[in-house]
C-alpha cells in the first residue's frame, strides 16, 4: 500500500503504473500543462519584476524629483507683470531674475551639491533625456549674470521698462570686479537658498 502515490487527479496508483496514468489520464495532462503554464507565467513576472528593480536600482535617487523639471534653457516665458516688479530695485532684479526663471518657473534646473566645492550641476536635456550636467561652479554663475542681464534687455525690454534698470545695468557693465563679483555672489546664494537637493 505504501507503494501508493496520488495522483493530480485525486486517484491511487501504484508507483509502477504512475507513469503510464500520467500520460493517458487526460484530467491529470490538463492539470499538468495548466500548473507548467502557471510555473511558467509566474517565472515571467518574477524576470519582469526582476528586471524593474534592476532598473530602478540603476537609476539616481532624485528621478522621482526631477521628472517635473524643465531643463536648462528650455524656461517658459515670465509674465510682464513678473519682469516689471522684478526690476525694482535694480540691484536685486538678476537674482530674482534667477529665481523666478530656474526655480519657480522650472523647479530649479541649477544646483550645487556641495557647498565647499566649485561646481555645479544643470539639468539639461540631451537626446530626450534630462541629465544633470557639471560645470565649474564660478565661470557657470558669471555666465549667468551675463545671460540674465541679455534676456531681461532683449527678450523683456528692461530698459524700457525702467529708467532705473536701464541706469543701474549701465553703471553694472561699466563698473569693476568686486561690484561684478558682488552680484556673483548674490546669485550664488540665491542658488543655495532656492535649490531642494541636498547632499
Ligand atoms: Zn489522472
Amino acid at each position: 500500500m505504501s507503494e501508493n502515490v496520488r495522483t493530480l487527479c485525486g486517484k491511487l496508483h501504484s508507483k509502477s503504473n504512475i507513469s503510464k496514468h500520467r500520460k493517458t489520464c487526460l484530467k491529470c495532462i490538463k492539470y499538468e500543462q495548466s500548473e507548467r503554464r502557471r510555473i511558467q507565467e509566474e517565472k515571467c513576472e518574477i524576470d519582469q519584476l526582476k528586471a524593474r528593480l534592476d532598473e530602478l536600482e540603476k537609476q539616481p535617487k532624485t528621478t522621482n524629483v526631477f521628472v517635473n523639471i524643465i531643463p536648462f534653457s528650455q524656461e517658459p516665458m515670465l509674465s510682464q507683470e513678473t519682469i516689471k516688479e522684478l526690476l525694482e530695485p535694480a540691484s536685486d532684479c538678476v537674482p530674482k531674475y534667477v529665481k523666478q526663471k530656474h526655480f519657480l518657473k522650472a523647479g530649479g534646473n541649477i544646483r550645487i551639491p556641495n557647498k565647499s566645492q566649485k561646481r555645479i550641476q544643470v539639468l539639461c536635456e540631451e537626446a530626450g533625456e534630462k541629465i544633470w550636467v557639471t560645470k565649474d561652479r564660478d565661470d557657470f554663475i558669471k555666465d549667468l549674470t551675463g545671460i540674465s542681464m541679455t534676456e531681461l534687455d532683449e527678450k523683456y525690454g528692461a530698459s524700457n521698462i525702467s529708467e532705473n534698470y536701464r541706469r543701474w545695468a549701465t553703471r553694472f557693465n561699466n563698473s569693476d570686479k568686486i561690484i561684478q563679483q558682488k552680484l556673483d555672489n548674490q546669485i550664488l546664494y540665491t542658488i543655495l537658498d532656492n535649490q531642494t537637493y541636498d547632499k
